[in-house]
């Protein structure tokens, strides 16, 4: 029995070995599981960097600030950017410092003040990222520039301006060398520059200094080549002493039914406190709505569209004049204040609505606080606009003549009673149209300087 039960000294090691042999097996296959594991998740978790360049850089000149956004989870080991030209290759900037956010942007000056290389004209511009994990995939971006080392000039004209706060003026002016944008600046508005029409050359722009403009401020003839350094010329102007526009303030009284005229119409589904809705569309309804206005003008003719001086509503009664200031009453509580920017015209109730110069109708519909809502354009970014319509008889497209009804007066949007809401605005800034309604000014102030159908030069 014993004998059976023996197990041989050569049968253990065999066992021993079969076993060191299948230990061995195992953990060479564990080994290779992990490294395949290893190196799907590299595969898998690896990333492709994105490259964006914001703003997008048309031109480069003496030192063009170029901001790159780099999207990648893995964060970036390098960016290089690269300027090609005429067959050569010039690294213009790099950075080798790992980062490890995954959206993240730099910004570096390019141009001739560190390669003095480049010449004017095209080039191309690479910038290339790589990523910041074990397989540093990289990709770039690339995109044609035009290499401009010389600003661009300005000579503007030597008339005197005569500037009166919240009303327009024209300015002539050449700009010369290369150039993207120009016109004139005024604090931080800016109104585009025009060809001066009959193809006679040189520049024009209509501008206003806007009714809230500190006074000290310097109208500026502007033009930029896109590279980032402007070149500016100031206007010759003066501001007649005396007679400086004094806006008037008001006391408005208003009543428990017309917060819940103007709440019921604008905030319909609202809830909550009336007097606070009422002041809260008073305010951001309002700012919302001259934004939409303001929008309006890039829909604007290349070329005058009226030949008279524009006409104020026939027969009507100002109950507002331009930029008064006023004061919301409640319950003998001062609520708010607002800057009315424009004038309230009355005649009777559900007059037609005369256009007050030849256009375009650019805008015919609802618009918050000024209730139905037309806009004119006259071209060169001199728009009308008409509120408070009780029924609207145009279209956007439309054109309209001089006098023609387009539509009814009512009392829609923040209005008390039924009148109309005029105003008008320049490149988007709203200006006071009593001089737009006076030839003689026309005649002093545009006709003498660029050719205006229906005025004499
Ligand atoms: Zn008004």
């Amino acid at each position: 029995m014993l004998k059976r039960c023996r197990v041989e000294r050569s049968d253990i090691a065999e066992l021993i070995g079969d076993y060191n042999g299948v230990m061995r097996k195992g953990i060479l296959a564990v080994f290779a599981l992990i490294v395949l594991v290893s190196i799907a998740l590299i595969l898998t978790r690896s990333a492709t960097p994105v490259v964006e360049l914001t703003p997008p850089i048309p031109s480069l000149g003496q030192a063009t600030p170029v901001t790159v956004r780099v999207l990648d989870p893995r964060g970036v080991r390098k960016i290089s950017a690269f300027v090609e030209q005429n067959g050569a290759r010039y690294q213009v900037w790099e950075t080798t410092e790992p980062s490890v956010a995954t959206d993240k942007t730099w910004t570096f000056p390019i141009g001739i003040k560190t390669t003095p290389q480049l010449k004017d004209g095209n080039a191309r511009l690479i910038v290339e990222a790589t990523s910041n994990d074990l397989l540093r995939k990289t990709s770039h971006w690339d995109g044609e520039v035009t290499v401009v080392t010389k600003p661009p000039a300005i000579s503007v004209d030597s008339d005197q301006h005569y500037l009166y706060l919240g009303m327009a003026d024209l300015a002539n002016f050449n700009v010369s060398g290369s150039w993207t944008e120009a016109g004139v600046r005024v604090g931080d508005q800016t109104y585009r520059a025009w060809p001066v029409p009959g193809g006679k050359g040189g520049f024009f722009s209509l501008f206003a200094f806007a009714w809230n403009m500190p006074a000290n401020t310097v109208p500026l003839v502007y033009a930029s080549n896109g590279t980032g350094n402007d070149v500016t010329s100031p206007i010759v102007f003066q501001f007649p002493k005396k007679e400086q526009p004094r806006y008037t303030v008001h006391d408005l009284q208003v009543s428990d039914a017309f917060i819940q005229k103007v709440v019921g119409e604008l905030d319909p589904n609202g809830s909550g406190d009336p007097v606070a809705r009422f002041v809260k569309i008073n305010n951001e309804m309002r700012r919302a709505n001259n934004k939409t206005l303001s929008d309006l003008r890039f829909k604007t003719a290349d070329h005058f569209l009226w030949s008279q001086p524009f006409a104020r509503q026939a027969h009507s009664q100002a109950e507002a004049t331009f930029a008064d200031l006023r004061n919301y009453i409640y319950q003998g509580k001062k609520i708010d204040q607002q800057v009315h920017l424009g004038y309230d015209l009355a005649v009777t109730q559900h007059v037609g609505v005369e256009a007050s110069n030849d256009g375009r109708i650019v805008y015919a519909a609802p618009l918050g606080i000024y209730g139905n809502c037309i806009v004119v354009d006259h071209g060169y970014g001199l728009q009308t606009i008409y509120g408070h319509l009780s029924h609207l008889d145009v279209h956007e497209g439309d054109m309209v003549k001089r006098g023609q009804v387009m539509g009814q007066s009512g009392q829609t949007g923040m209005a008390g009673g039924d009148h109309i809401h005029f105003a008008m605005q320049l490149d988007g800034v709203q200006i006071d149209p009593k001089e737009w309604w006076d030839s003689h000014w026309i005649q002093d102030h545009i006709a003498k300087r660029v050719d205006l159908p229906g005025f004499n030069k």
